[in-house]
C-alpha cells in the first residue's frame, strides 16, 4: 500500500530569471536554466485558471505561482507577476535578493528606482552566516555585502526589509555578528526568521551542519525568539517519529506542481482546467505509489537516535524516502 495523494490545487512554475548564485543549500535544481517560454502565455495560463476557479465557486482549489529561480525579472515580468498575485488579493511588494544579477553604482540605484516606482515596497535577503561564510555558501564572493548594500539603500528609501537567516553549526558562533550587522541598517523589518536548512534539493548533503536537539535547548534568546511562529516546532528525527507515525496514515494534500514551459503550453492551452488538475494529480499519485506507506517507510528507515533538528515533519519524510532510494533504485515521487 502507497500513501493516498489529494490535491488542493496547483502551483505554477516557470523558469523565467536564471539565478546568478550557486547556493550549496539550493532547493531547486538547475537554477540557471531558463525556459523560452514569454512571459505572457505563463500569465494567461494562470489567469485562466483564476476565471475557472471564479465561475465554479471552487475556493477550496489553492493556485500558486513561482516565477523564478530568481527574482530578476524586468518590469514588465515584474507587472504581470503583480497582476497575478492581485488575483489571489495579495500585494506583491516584497523583491528577493536571492540570486540577482550584480549591479553597481548608478546602474544599482536606477534598477532600484524602477522597482520602487512600479511598487516594490521592499526586499527579502535569505543569509548564512555573515562575510565570507555567507558568500561560500552562496558560491558568491561579495555576496553578503552586496546584499546588505541594497539592503541599506532600500532602508534609506524608506523601503522595508524581510530576512530569513539559516542556523547551522558554522553558522551559529557567527550569529551575534550578524545580528549586530542587520541591526545596523535603516529600515524597518517586517520579518526576521532563524531556519535550519530544508531537507530538499543540494541541502541534503548538509545533514551534518544540521543543529542538535543540545543546541537547540541553549540557544541564546536571541536566537531562540526569533524562531518563525508558523514553524516553531524544532523537533528531531527522534523527537518528530511518534508524532509523524499519529498521521500516518491520514491522506497527504498537497499543492501539487506545475512546470511551465515551452514544451507543454500549447497542450495546456488546449486543455480544461479539470483536465490539467486531473493529470497532474494523477501523475502524483503515481509517483507516490512506488513508495511504501509512511509508517513503513519509518520501520525501514527511521533513526530513533537521530537529535538532528528538522524544522518539519516532511523534512523527516524526505530522508527516509532518500534513503528507500538509495537502498532501492526508487525514484524519489514529484515535489
Ligand atoms: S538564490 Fe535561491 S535559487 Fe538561486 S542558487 Fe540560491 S537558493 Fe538556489
Amino acid at each position: 500500500m502507497s500513501r493516498e495523494i489529494v490535491g488542493k490545487g496547483l502551483r505554477f512554475s516557470l523558469r523565467h530569471a536564471p539565478c546568478a548564485h550557486i547556493c550549496r543549500y539550493c532547493l531547486i535544481s538547475e537554477s540557471r536554466k531558463r525556459s523560452a517560454l514569454p512571459f505572457a502565455r505563463f500569465e494567461q495560463l494562470v489567469h485562466r485558471f483564476y476565471d475557472w476557479r471564479q465561475a465554479r465557486g471552487r475556493d477550496d482549489f489553492t493556485i500558486g505561482i513561482f516565477v523564478g529561480p530568481s527574482f530578476d525579472y524586468d518590469l514588465e515580468t515584474l507587472k504581470g507577476v503583480a497582476r497575478l498575485h492581485a488575483r489571489r488579493g495579495s500585494k506583491f511588494g516584497i523583491l528577493n535578493l536571492g540570486g540577482l544579477r550584480r549591479r553597481d553604482g548608478d546602474v544599482l540605484e536606477a534598477w532600484l528606482e524602477d522597482r520602487r516606482a512600479a511598487g516594490i515596497a521592499g526586499f527579502h535577503t535569505s543569509l548564512a552566516g555573515c562575510g565570507e561564510t555567507h558568500d561560500r555558501w552562496n558560491g558568491r564572493a561579495g555576496d553578503f555585502e552586496y546584499q546588505t548594500t541594497i539592503l541599506r539603500m532600500g532602508g534609506e528609501r524608506g523601503m522595508v526589509r524581510s530576512e530569513r537567516l539559516f542556523l547551522t553549526q558554522n553558522t551559529l558562533p557567527l550569529f551575534d555578528r550578524l545580528l549586530d550587522i542587520l541591526d545596523g541598517i535603516p529600515g524597518e523589518i517586517r520579518s526576521r526568521v532563524v531556519s535550519p536548512f530544508f531537507y530538499a534539493g543540494l541541502a541534503h548533503r548538509y545533514e551534518d551542519e544540521r543543529i542538535t536537539e543540545d543546541i537547540r535547548d541553549n540557544l541564546p534568546e536571541r536566537i531562540s525568539r526569533l524562531r518563525p511562529a508558523r514553524f516553531d516546532q524544532w523537533l528531531s528525527e527522534r523527537e518528530w517519529i511518534p508524532i509523524m507515525l499519529e498521521t500516518a496514515s491520514h491522506p497527504r494534500k498537497l499543492l501539487l506542481k506545475l512546470d511551465v514551459d515551452e514544451t507543454n503550453i500549447d497542450r495546456l492551452e488546449n486543455a480544461s482546467c479539470e483536465e490539467i488538475f486531473a493529470e497532474r494529480e494523477r501523475e502524483y499519485q503515481e509517483s507516490y505509489q512506488r513508495i511504501p506507506e509512511l509508517d513503513e517507510l519509518c520501520a525501514r528507515y527511521g533513526d530513533p537516535a537521530n537529535r538532528r533538528i528538522y524544522m518539519m515533519s516532511r523534512d523527516v519524510e524526505g530522508r527516509w524516502i532518500d534513503l528507500h532510494w538509495r537502498a532501492t533504485g526508487t525514484n524519489p515521487p514529484i515535489d
